[in-house]
């Protein structure tokens, strides 16, 4: 691509920086969930020549001429993603997670309206009603919690609850809940309640779309979703919902909440969605699930403590408690070595969130540079060994150059 040759000869300064970070992303071991390394492909539709168009609107009813091609693309990514997803309506323009979840709200709810999602500290996401994020100030919370004994979702006691606050929009998602949903038990708990159900499978959509996680569009009035998890494409999103819903989500995200589509992003997204269906991307999405589950098997063999015993999807949470290790300094030390995570709350955790008791552990970024069970498991026998020795300088230096020789076998994409 054109920029690659004029970067350096422009902007050395920058280029320099581009240089150091896809090294040190090429020299280590990322195991942050929401991660993963996208396609050349859609990489190159991120810098192509779409920045350089405004299109505000939809295909066939734009607020500025020029369209003839950048409707197409927009058009292209909507059925690609209609066809995985099968989906009855797509909107493929919200500029990331967040404001399509805002979207959402803006959609179904109006501010001080009661809203129901999973508790942040439970594994829900900032934007389920947050304190810290504008969900938690324009509308009235009410969170439902995991099972303290087991630590899994109790759909009775989300049932209990919903009946009790009467929320006029339910949210089924997280961002560090390590099994699977019952969109099934979701869906009747809206019934009941007379709400519309948004699912947010931002961390799940590339299984969903692989067929490694069940799907919630035949459940979800609407589901919102990043594309750059699992889905391996651009920083993006995208909301899918029934045709009954369609007017007024578009309307939500524009003019409701946005200006300009990022064409380029919707361009990146189409490619994303055509590797998404292909045979491999399956492969790949079978593959996220076996290598969480066996570095969770190499944790648990070795003495540790995981939330909910395991996993069912691409992720793991390490509650750390009975190691007497905080997060953060784990979090640290495993970075020195070139395993790459992060600190994480975990359920009743008696620690902040700035410092809490868990770390979470993902797969999607290594599967896709090729890493099997065997790798995973070397993994959890590296974390190990670093925990172990209570985070010992020596034993870091020497992990990493393993973690480094290891990756020199694995290339990015
Ligand atoms: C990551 C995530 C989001 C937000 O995505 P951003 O693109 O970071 O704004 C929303 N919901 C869930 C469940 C997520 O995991």
């Amino acid at each position: 691509m054109q920029f690659l040759s004029s970067l350096p000869m422009f902007d050395p300064a920058l280029a320099a920086l581009l240089q150091a970070e896809e090294e040190k992303q090429r020299d280590s071991i990322r195991l942050i969930a929401s991660e993963n390394f996208a396609s050349a492909a859609v990489r190159e539709a991120c810098g192509s020549v779409l920045t350089n168009k405004y299109s505000e609107g939809y295909p066939g009813a734009r607020y500025y001429e020029g369209q003839q091609i950048v409707d197409q693309v927009e058009r292209l990514a909507m059925a690609r993603a209609r066809l995985i997803f099968n989906a009855e309506h797509v909107n493929v323009q919200p500029y990331s997670g967040s404001p399509a979840n805002l979207a959402a709200y803006l959609a179904f709810v109006r501010p001080g309206d009661t809203v129901m999602g999973m508790r942040l500290a439970h594994g829900g996401h900032l934007t389920h009603g947050s304190r810290a994020s504008i969900t938690g100030k324009y509308w009235n919370i009410a969170s439902y919690e995991l099972d303290p004994h087991t630590g899994l979702l109790d759909y009775d006691l989300i049932r209990t609850k919903a009946l009790q606050h009467r929320p006029k929009l339910l949210i089924a998602g997280h961002s560090a809940y390590p099994r699977q949903l019952d969109f099934a038990a979701f869906r009747k708990i809206a019934d009941e309640i007379g709400a519309p159900l948004l699912v947010d499978m931002a961390h799940i959509a590339g299984l969903v779309a692989g067929g490694a996680h069940p799907s919630p569009i035949p459940y979800a009035d609407v589901v919102t979703t990043t594309t750059h998890k699992t889905l391996r494409g651009p920083r993006g999103a995208m909301i899918m919902c029934r045709a009954e819903h369609a007017s007024k989500i578009d309307k939500a995200v524009f003019p409701g909440l946005q200006g300009g589509p990022h064409n380029n992003t919707t361009a990146a997204i189409a490619v994303a969605l055509h590797e998404a269906a292909q045979p491999d991307f399956a492969e790949y999405a079978k593959q996220c699930v076996l290598n969480a589950q066996a570095l969770g098997r190499g944790l648990l063999e070795r003495g540790f403590t995981l939330v909910t015993g395991g996993t069912d999807n691409h992720l793991l949470l390490i509650d750390l408690r009975k190691k007497g290790l905080p997060g953060k300094a784990v979090a640290e030390a495993l970075d020195r070595a070139g395993l790459v995570a992060n600190y994480n709350s975990v359920p009743w955790d008696d620690r902040p969130p700035q410092d809490p008791s868990g770390i979470r552990l993902g797969s999607p970024a290594m599967t896709t540079r090729g890493f099997g069970e065997k790798e995973f498991l070397q993994i959890a026998e590296w974390i190990d060994r670093i925990v172990a020795s209570g985070l010992d300088d020596v034993t870091i230096f020497q992990v990493g150059g393993e973690v480094r020789e290891l990756c020199r076998s694995f290339p990015m994409p």
